[in-house]
């Protein structure tokens, strides 16, 4: 994939900026992807691989991994340029999780945005006391959570980083300094984004004067965003949470004229990254034993893989193979009737830990086998059985919960970085600024200079209605400092018997995600496929409502069979961002296979 290295004045280009004699960073020929469904190769390597949303983030991890850079400094990298050239998704004024293997433990680091100290569980509600429309919520500074991200990365570098920080910078400050061409897929959402042009900011960065978007291949710099990543480089993620940076984003979030939000410079600089233990659970499939590792709550992406896996198991999906190479209808009513059940429980129970206890005493109660089983049963195998079409959440241990079910809210946005470097450690990275280009807001702080960072509206994540009729408080309600539940699902794959990692996955896609990296593991594991296949098959859902297929992707036959056994069949657009890398299974070389989405821009490389 890399073809014509261009080695350009990189040492002007990085005056004032920490480098190391070992690390030079090289800016690749830019390709201009499509924004469509684009085939993809799928890839090989033998000894690390990394795996982004867009070609140029790719090439900086791998940049950084041949110069001897941990999964950790590749992630680092990846991140920095994703900020840069795919800004709609991910980056420095967001938040993120990332699943780390060491080569011996595996661990989550939260990154996740919280609600300010001032903010409480009215937050969402109009003047009426009923809950806002989605994008008068959005749009402004009320949505703005406290940035997560560069804290997070902070804190696993000092732990695992092999290069120094500042060099993980370079390949974004080169790239925003020097600039990078215009993505398809950029191009193609700017022309359909109505809120974003009312930032000026934005507007003046991201748009022509008439209005219409930079065209694709248009080389877009961004000189004020190099200026913050040039401070970060040099003092770390205090250069973002104190100081004249921190003044900015608290003033773009205070001082929006129609929408304004809280966020405070206390916020900012109280924030924490937090390290967790994994949520790791067993799998079996083909007569093999897993350990599948995901992202403990505040997501609800882990708990709900390991439900619909589990309770699947429970069934008789592993005897229903692809038919033409597609998922069947039998094996989907089984499908997405475990996904039912699965988003009961999520809405009955999922919040951040640090404010919500647990069913049974521990989130672990709702993987357990027998209470899998127990639920399993609630499932109609035979032939015609029918739909149940809505599930009730179950009580694990028969305890009784305090909560009420949050209803099913919008969620867009975000990126996934999978990532095996070539001493045994892996990072599965989801990161995320919510909708695509988050709050619209764009903090710029030297006007002097173009561009800057955007914001995240996270806070959405939270239930916009914190009660129900009853007064029953939801789970997920917005409370000050609390983190907004998530359905990122960054997941590592272990081989049970010798610890051995396997596979690196995830996906964008909000509550979707779920469904994409269920498909994903489902179609390596239990259906064999290389991950480029299983990410190249069409998409599946219910949200525990209607059975949602990808769109013109399924055969009438299997729509009808839904629809006799009385399934509500919907046909959308499922965009995944899917990225994985898994183990090649026999053993031989090439050591990695890896997959990108055909449905967005992303590719794999390695050595
Ligand atoms: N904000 C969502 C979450 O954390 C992700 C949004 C998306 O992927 O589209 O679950």
């Amino acid at each position: 994939m890399r073809t014509k290295l261009l080695l350009i004045g990189v040492a002007a280009l990085l005056a004032g900026c920490a480098t190391t004699p070992a690390f030079r960073y090289q800016v690749p020929d830019q390709p201009e992807g499509s924004s469509g469904y684009a085939e993809k190769p799928g890839w090989s390597t033998q000894r690390f691989a990394v795996a982004a949303a867009n070609p140029l983030a790719t090439d900086a991890g791998y940049q950084i991994l041949r110069a001897g850079g941990s999964a950790v400094d590749a992630a680092i990298a990846v991140q920095m340029v994703l900020a840069l050239v795919e800004p709609q998704s991910s980056g420095i004024g967001g938040g993120a999780f990332m699943m780390h293997f060491n080569g011996a433990e595996v661990k989550a680091f939260d990154g996740r945005e919280t609600a300010p100290a001032a903010a409480n569980e009215g937050l969402f509600l109009g003047l009426d006391g009923k809950p806002m429309a989605f994008y008068d919520a959005v749009v402004g500074g009320r949505s703005v959570g406290t940035p997560g991200t560069v804290r997070m990365l902070e804190m696993v570098h000092r732990q695992y980083g092999t290069l120094p920080w500042a060099t993980l910078l370079e390949p974004a400050i080169v790239l925003a300094e020097s600039g990078f061409k215009v993505s398809a897929r950029l191009n193609t959402l700017l022309k359909t984004e109505v809120h974003l042009k009312k930032d000026p900011v934005a507007a003046a960065y991201f748009y022509k004067p008439d209005g219409t978007p930079h065209d694709v291949g248009y080389v877009l710099r961004n000189p004020a965003l190099a200026a913050v990543l040039r401070k970060v480089a040099a003092s770390g993620s205090k250069a973002l949470h104190e100081g004249e940076v921190a003044q900015a984003i608290v003033n773009k979030v205070r001082q929006h004229a129609s929408n304004p939000g809280q966020l405070s410079m206390a916020d900012l600089a109280d924030y924490k990254a937090i390290k967790r233990p994994a949520l790791c659970h067993d799998y079996r499939a083909n007569a093999r034993d897993y350990r599948i590792c995901g992202f403990p709550p505040p997501s609800s992406g882990a708990i709900a893989i390991g439900q619909i896996l589990g309770i699947l198991n429970q069934t008789n999906a592993a005897q229903l193979p692809l038919e033409n190479g597609l998922p069947s209808a039998p094996w989907l009513h089984l499908y997405t009737e475990a996904a039912r059940l699965a988003f009961a429980d999520r809405a009955q129970y999922l919040g951040d830990p640090d404010f919500v206890t647990p069913p049974a005493g521990s989130w672990l109660s709702l993987l357990n086998p027998e209470y899998l089983a127990e639920r399993g049963r609630l499932i109609g195998q035979a032939p015609d059985a029918p739909s149940m079409k809505t599930a009730k959440p179950g009580t694990p241990k028969g305890t009784p919960t305090a909560f009420a079910p949050m209803p099913e809210q919008i969620e867009y946005g975000t990126s996934h970085i999978s990532i095996v470097d070539g001493n045994g450690r892996a990072v599965a990275m989801t990161s995320t600024i919510e909708d695509a280009f988050g709050a619209r807001q764009m903090v710029n702080v030297q006007p002097g200079l173009s561009g800057g960072f955007l914001l995240n509206n996270e806070l959405t994540d939270f239930s916009f209605a914190p009660r129900d009729g009853a007064g029953l408080p939801v789970a997920n309600r917005v409370e000050p400092g609390k983190r907004p539940r998530s359905s990122m699902a960054p997941t590592l794959v272990f081989d049970k018997g010798t610890g051995a990692v396997l596979m690196s996955g995830g996906s964008p896609g909000g509550a979707l995600i779920i469904h994409f990296v269920a498909k994903t593991l489902y179609g390596v594991l239990n259906w064999g496929l290389t991950p480029q296949t299983a990410i190249n098959l069409p998409n599946f859902a219910s949200l525990n409502g209607p059975t949602v297929l990808e769109d013109k992707r399924f055969p009438a036959t299997t729509i009808d069979t839904l629809k006799a056994r009385g399934h509500e069949v919907r046909e959308a657009n499922m965009t995944s961002g899917l990225q994985a890398i898994s183990r090649s299974p026999n053993q031989a070389r090439p050591a990695w296979l890896g997959g990108a989405d055909p449905r967005r821009e992303g590719i794999v490389m390695g050595d």
